[in-house]
């Protein structure tokens, strides 16, 4: 329940300004809003808008990083792994996975057996298992079948990363945070010491400057080029990776499945999410404009041979893909010829009255931000994270509601369903989003576009062929009725809209 406010109902300080709403800004300035410090956090475009709502929305410790000795990352990612499916349910949900595994073929049984172990281990719980073949098949029916040995079964989670994003925003409002959408910040200082930000909001067109005790600059694989900053970022090696969406009515799965792609060994995956199919992931050099990545053909053509070695029988080809997206990671260069060999972990640097964070994973941010508000605190002690409080309070009065609860908290929650008519509570179309959720956004959760409505506060764009096309009638009918948004401003966000979904999420053509 936050509305946008303008620029000139800003205080003229804050403790903290934390610049960038994607997951690393959104979890400093979750926690430094329940340490109780005045807390601002300004996003240049929508929250989530950059590499966290183009995540592979695994909240996972990642036995990618075991296999390469990342030891501390994976221990960390398992904990708050174990954390959040406590903490947020309904938010971050079980996965399980499957790993089949093939006669003469990597990786075999029991190097995975191992990796798995001490993946459990790091749980503090046995999870994994073996299944021999014909109950791998009866688990996923298309599983290519020669010769299937059998299935590794182990636990991970999942989440909608926008939804993450913005319950972590949305909740530091209630506890006193005050968050701006589409208001770009350059950073200021005074005698050699960052002392605040001009801000600009791309809406009202307004500028205002704001003086902060501490400056986070939480901007991802924009870091370098955050203007005004005095310390220079790491360099960052932006490394793309693409996803391909499919109806679950041409790729059934139950399960994730996870397999090594033949033709470079690394690991892909495919799972079903929020009424869709997503299957991924690439990870290449991006040296294109960071604000609109797109999926390249030779991205498309290399996940659909992962899917035709791994699913033969489906024959899944270009024409079936649904929607598209691509991500870019804000990695630390280490000079690694191969992208997959660069590190995950995040770099903090800093300079007076400043802090400047990147790398790390949508899982970890919790981790993160609490280095960031320490690194803070040593020259703003009010700025001490506090750690003892579960972050989420997700109490869910009845299993029906638990998704509802998860992904707005219980106060918006239990709003939400004493505001909306009961009518609305129908889900749309095969995807697990209601017509409530929608107009509560609208209501309630700064939209500004019609692209912040479909593919951030909902992922309709993304689940639905056609980006949800066939819906903006009703879609654009709440728009008018909770934006006030008349005639000529419907006409130009939908052409808006679909310019986006076709520049950045189409299916590339066959
Ligand atoms: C393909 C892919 C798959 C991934 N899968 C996973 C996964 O499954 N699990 C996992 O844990 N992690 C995953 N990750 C990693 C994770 O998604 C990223 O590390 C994380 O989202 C980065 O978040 P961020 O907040 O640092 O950056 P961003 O989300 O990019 O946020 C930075 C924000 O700063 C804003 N900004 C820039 N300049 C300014 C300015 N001047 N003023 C105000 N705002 C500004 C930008 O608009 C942007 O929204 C994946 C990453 C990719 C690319």
């Amino acid at each position: 329940m936050t509305a946008r406010i303008e620029l000139s109902a800003l205080d003229p300080g804050y403790d903290l300004i934390v610049v960038g709403g994607g997951i690393t800004g959104a979890g400093v300035f979750r926690e430094a809003a329940r340490s109780g410090a005045r807390v601002l956090l300004v996003e240049a475009r929508d929250y989530a808008s950059g590499t966290s709502s183009r995540s592979s929305k695994l909240v996972h410790g990642g036995l990618r990083y075991l296999k390469n000795g990342q030891w501390r990352l994976t221990l960390e990612s398992v904990r708050e792994r174990e954390r959040l499916l406590d903490e947020a349910p309904g938010l971050v949900e079980p996965q399980t996975f499957l790993m089949p595994i093939y006669a003469g073929r990597k990786p075999g049984r029991w190097l995975m057996q191992f990796g798995l172990r001490v993946y459990d281990w790091m749980a503090g719980a046995r999870r994994s298992r073996w299944l021999d073949a014909p109950a791998a098949r009866a688990a996923e029916a298309n599983l290519a079948d020669d010769g299937l040995l059998g299935a590794m079964v182990y636990e991970d989670a999942r989440t909608d990363d926008a939804r993450l994003v913005l319950r972590l925003i949305f909740d530091a409002c209630a506890d006193g945070g005050t968050a701006l959408n589409y208001v770009a910040a350059t950073l200021r200082s005074e005698n050699g010491r960052v002392c605040g930000v001009r801000l600009r909001d791309a809406v009202s067109g307004c500028e205002r400057d704001i003086e902060a005790g501490m400056v986070v600059n939480a901007t991802g694989a924009w870091a370098a080029a955050l203007p005004g900053a005095p310390a220079a970022a790491p360099k960052l090696r932006p490394l793309r990776g693409s996803h391909l969406l499919f109806s679950p009515r041409r790729f059934a799965l139950r399960h994730a499945v996870s397999w090594l792609h033949p033709q470079d060994q690394r690991p892909v995956f495919a799972y079903p999410w929020e009424g869709a199919v997503i299957c991924g992931t690439t990870d290449l050099d991006h040296r294109e404009a960071l604000d609109t990545p797109r999926m390249t053909p030779a991205e498309r053509d290399y996940l659909l041979a992962g899917l035709a070695a791994q699913f033969p029988s489906l024959k899944l080809g270009a024409g079936d893909v649904i929607s598209t997206y691509a991500g870019v990671r804000p990695v630390v260069d280490g000079g690694k010829d191969d992208p997959s060999a660069e590190s995950r972990e995040s770099a903090l640097w800093r300079a007076p009255g400043l802090i400047g964070i990147t790398g790390g994973k949508l899982t970890t941010f919790r981790v993160t931000a609490h280095e960031v508000l320490r690194a803070a605190a040593t020259e703003r002690p009010r700025l001490a994270p506090e750690s003892a409080r579960p972050l989420f309070a997700s109490a869910t009065p009845v299993a029906s509601q638990r998704r509802l609860y998860g992904r707005l908290g219980a106060a918006a929650a239990g709003a939400l369903l004493q505001q909306v008519p009961g009518e609305d509570l129908r889900t749309i179309g095969e995807t697990p989003w209601t017509w409530a959720e929608l107009r509560w956004a609208a209501r309630h959760e700064q939209v500004v576009h019609l692209d912040d409505l479909l593919l951030r506060r909902t992922r309709l764009g993304l689940v639905i062929e056609e980006g949800a096309r066939a819906l903006l009638p009703q879609v654009l009918a709440i728009c008018r009725e909770e934006l006030g948004w008349d005639a000529q401003r419907c006409a130009s966000e939908e052409q808006r809209y679909l310019a986006c979904w076709r520049a950045q999420h189409a299916p590339l053509a066959a």
